[in-house]
């Protein structure tokens, strides 16, 4: 938990935001500002700035499950998945974080 970010008050609950999906590792959220007609990003509940800092393998396989029950849920069969690192690459919020993008038909 940092207290200057944004995503780990998201998981604190401090904004209300609802959760799509939700287990022991992960929340996954609408993203705010959608770029694609289902756009929800998956969050680990531990607070890791970028995939730079990463250092826990069995975290990324969780949040990669995560990823996919959280598409089957939204009711997407195919999507991408994109994770942005480091700020010329256009990170904005340093806390890892997944996108999933999808379109309503499930094929984008
Ligand atoms: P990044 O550019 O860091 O990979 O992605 C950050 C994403 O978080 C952006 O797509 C942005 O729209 C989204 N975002 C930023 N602040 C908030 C917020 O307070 N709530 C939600 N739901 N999404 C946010
Ligand atoms: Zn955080």
């Amino acid at each position: 938990m940092s207290n200057d970010c944004i995503f780990c008050k998201i998981i604190s609950g401090d904004f209300g935001t609802e959760f799509v999906y939700e287990n022991e590792y992960c929340v996954a959220f609408n993203d705010i500002n959608p770029k694609a007609p289902v756009h929800i990003l998956v969050v680990p509940k531990v607070h890791v700035a970028s995939l730079n800092e990463l250092e826990d393998k069995n975290l990324m396989g969780e949040l990669l499950m995560a990823v996919k029950e959280t598409a089957k849920k939204a009711g997407l069969s195919a999507y991408r998945v994109q994770i942005n690192t480091g700020k010329e690459a256009g990170q904005e919020v340093f806390h890892l974080h997944l996108h999933i993008l999808g379109n309503k038909k499930g094929n984008i």
